[in-house]
């Protein structure tokens, strides 16, 4: 039973524990490592590590990036990198500042569709986190305009919503880079989530490939084994490495449970040793 979770949000985006309550909880829960993967921000991960030296688990620095290809996004998550490199550091805060700005617009459309939200709201919301489309949903629910996350994203916040802008991403081949210069490994996040059937999945992870992937997210809450082991068998015939996570989001996601998704998720240990290669 050595179990770990490699795909994790803090409350430095939007899952709604503390770097140090998750990694508490990670203990609790038994795992012995863990990385935090906010969107965007790798603002938790010095509280996480100091907690994580404590309570003697081992943490991993993650993030979580979005990249545009022919105008649809993905998600790569970075792992292992080290924190206090400039060209990662640039491309965060460019993307915060993207992502205020478009988050901006959003507040104008929706007042435009006589729903009234302020920025304010939002961020009195967040207290100071990576403002996410689940801010928003939280924010619409509280106010009376969505009774629940599933209809609100549906209603507003999906890209066919009136009320939705896309978020300026960086291309796949710049945010692979800068992973690798911050001396971090790229891993496809949830290659199921994109609506590809199984021959486009391969298709793009053999485009991410040859600009440099290092591995794909095969083992994740809502992968049935059929999916898992279509993954791991992708891997191995383009020789990426494996990663696995939950994509715990605290109370966001309440069917999600830290290391072991739906109830059945299991992330060995061996396949962090592997990461490591
Ligand atoms: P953003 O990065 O601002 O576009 O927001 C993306 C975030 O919204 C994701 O990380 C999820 O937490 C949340 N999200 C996206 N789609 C859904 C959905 N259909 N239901 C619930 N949450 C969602
Ligand atoms: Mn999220
Ligand atoms: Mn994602
Ligand atoms: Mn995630």
């Amino acid at each position: 039973m050595n179990k770990i979770d490699l795909h994790t949000h803090s409350n430095y985006s939007d899952g709604t524990f503390s770097p140090k309550e998750l990694v508490e909880y990670a203990k609790v829960k038994k795992l012995k490592a863990i990385a935090i993967t906010d969107h965007d921000t790798i603002k938790g991960l010095e509280e996480g590590e100091a907690v994580a030296k404590e309570v003697g688990i081992e943490f991993i620095n993650g993030v979580e990036l979005s990249i545009g290809i022919n105008s649809k996004e993905y998600h790569m998550l970075g792992l292992m990198f080290d924190r206090n490199t400039k060209d990662l550091e640039n491309m965060l805060k460019t993307l915060q500042e993207h992502r205020i700005e478009r988050n901006k617009e959003m507040v104008m459309l929706f007042k435009k569709n006589n729903i009234n939200i302020e920025y304010q709201e939002l961020q009195d919301l967040s207290q100071g986190s990576i403002i996410t489309r689940a801010h928003f949903s939280q924010l619409l629910i509280k106010k009376g305009y969505a009774k629940s996350t599933k209809h609100c994203f549906e209603r507003y916040l999906s890209p066919n919503s009136k009320t939705y802008i896309k978020r300026n991403t960086f291309n796949a081949e710049h945010v692979i880079e800068t992973i690798h210069k911050a001396q971090g490994i790229s891993i496809l996040a949830h290659p199921y989530r994109y609506k590809l059937n199984t021959s486009e999945i391969e298709e793009l992870v053999v485009k991410l490939k040859n600009i440099g992937l290092d591995g794909i997210e095969a083992i994740y809450s809502s992968h049935n084994p059929n999916e898992e082991s279509f993954l791991r068998n992708l891997s191995y015939k383009y020789n990426l490495k494996i990663s696995g996570g939950s994509d715990f989001h605290g109370l966001n996601k309440p069917d999600i449970d830290l290391g072991v998704g739906f109830g059945k998720l299991n992330v060995p240990i061996d396949i962090l040793e592997k990461l490591k290669l």
